[in-house]
């Protein structure tokens, strides 16, 4: 058993850390990653930003590194890509869309048409298309089987109605991957169909939804008859939700939550240093043990990108990386503001906030992180039935 890293990967973290320092506007605070929004609508530049660095990322090659080199990928080891997911987190650099990058790129490469793969993997890896999940609905988020949009079979269309909610990156993205009911006659997961759905055809309306921390984070979307071509039909039709939980797979391993902790900490024992009044036994106690915690969460990310890499990991090994990664990021977020005291609660506005209203903006966001991609609720049915095979009640 060798927990280290070989000795290209330590020089693959270095380079990317020298990327982000040279590339990064020397005031990015990196409010939040990976990316959602908030940091990108909080400057005047945001999205500009976003994009050149998310350009740059694709030159580099690292926004497909996991990805076969048949489909412009890079061919290297998940644990690779964790490396670079972890550093840009770490970073709360701008560039990255986990959505294209890390959940609909392998969907497509396992389930698309050579169409669909030569039409869109490409633009993902050079930073040049972004894109949303459109899963949820007004009446459906963890019980997703009951979805109501409706997908009508037309000639060569599909002609799409309904309403997804809690789309996020929606209003910067150019496309949306979504599930609709196919089948009128369907219930549940059956009768669903998996579709990729340009963002600018006539009949699709955004409204931007503001998040606890004040900040547009994600948007309702509504569809008014709107016409998808067939060819935009990923897998089979009405057998979408097996596509989709493919996607959610890769959505849930995710060490973005336990590398934002790691930099929480970082940044609280700079603070703690440097703060007359701050160096007390209650600090140590709480950041000793935060620092154990995070030990753990990067543990269980790279084992389970291990995993990935030898083809054993399972959908409850991705729910285990979710539920503690985000659970740790809200404790994190909950310890941090009370060792800050009344000062922590100040935002980003006021002069006198403690490390930019940086702990605060994580402590408001910390909540959502439990509950997109499947509530940590939804995340424990998985490994207590699908990992440990305990009956359902
Ligand atoms: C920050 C954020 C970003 C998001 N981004 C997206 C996105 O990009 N795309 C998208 O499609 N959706 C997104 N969502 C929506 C998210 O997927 C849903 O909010 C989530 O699935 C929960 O659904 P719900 O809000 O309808 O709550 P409900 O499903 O109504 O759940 C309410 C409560 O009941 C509990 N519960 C429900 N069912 C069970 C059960 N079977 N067993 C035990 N407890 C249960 C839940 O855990 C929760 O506590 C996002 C949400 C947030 C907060």
């Amino acid at each position: 058993m060798d927990f280290g890293f070989t000795a290209e990967q330590e020089k693959f973290r270095q380079e990317i850390r020298a990327f982000l320092d040279a590339e990064l506007p020397p005031d990015w605070v990196g409010y939040v990653a990976p990316t959602t929004g908030d940091h990108i609508g909080s400057r005047e530049d945001g999205w500009q930003v976003f994009k050149d660095i998310a350009r740059k990322l694709g030159e580099k090659g690292w926004l497909s590194l996991f990805w076969p080199k048949e489909y412009g990928g890079q061919s290297r080891s998940y644990v690779d890509y964790l490396i670079f997911s972890e550093e840009v987190a770490r970073r709360g650099s701008p560039g990255y869309n986990p959505v294209a990058v890390k959940m609909l790129a392998p969907t497509l490469i396992d389930y698309g048409t050579e169409e669909q793969k030569e039409r869109h993997l490409k633009p993902i890896a050079k930073g040049q298309e972004f894109w949303c999940e459109g899963f949820s609905e007004p009446e459906a988020g963890s019980d997703m089987g009951s979805l109501q949009m409706k997908a009508v079979k037309d000639n060569k269309y599909f002609i799409i109605n309904g309403q997804k909610t809690w789309s996020t990156f929606a209003d910067y993205s150019d496309w949306c991957c979504l599930l609709a009911r196919s089948d009128p006659h369907s219930r549940r997961a059956k009768g669903l169909s998996f579709f990729l759905v340009d963002l600018s055809t006539p009949g699709i309306t955004l409204r931007p939804i503001e998040n606890m921390a004040g900040e547009l984070h994600f948007s309702q979307i509504f569809f008014e008859d709107v016409r998808v071509p067939k060819e935009n039909l990923v897998g089979r039709e009405n057998e979408g939700w097996q596509v989709a939980q493919a996607l959610l797979g890769y959505e849930r391993s995710s060490i973005e939550f336990v590398a934002m902790v790691q930099s929480m900490i970082e940044r609280l024992v700079k603070y703690v240093k440097a703060t007359p009044g701050m160096q007390t036994i209650h600090a140590r106690d709480l950041l000793a043990k935060l620092a154990i915690e995070a030990e753990i969460g990067r543990l269980i990310n790279y084992r389970i990108a291990w995993l990935h890499d030898k083809g054993m990991a399972t959908d409850w090994h991705a729910a285990m990386t979710k539920l503690y990664s985000t659970d740790l990021f809200k404790r994190a977020a909950s310890a941090a503001i009370q060792l800050l005291g009344l000062y922590g609660q100040l935002d980003k506005r006021e002069d006198i906030a403690p490390l930019q209203g940086w702990i605060e903006h994580f402590y408001l966001v910390s909540f959502g992180a439990t509950i997109a991609a499947g509530t940590s609720e939804i995340q424990k049915n998985i490994i207590a039935l699908r990992g440990l095979g305990l009956p359902r009640g």
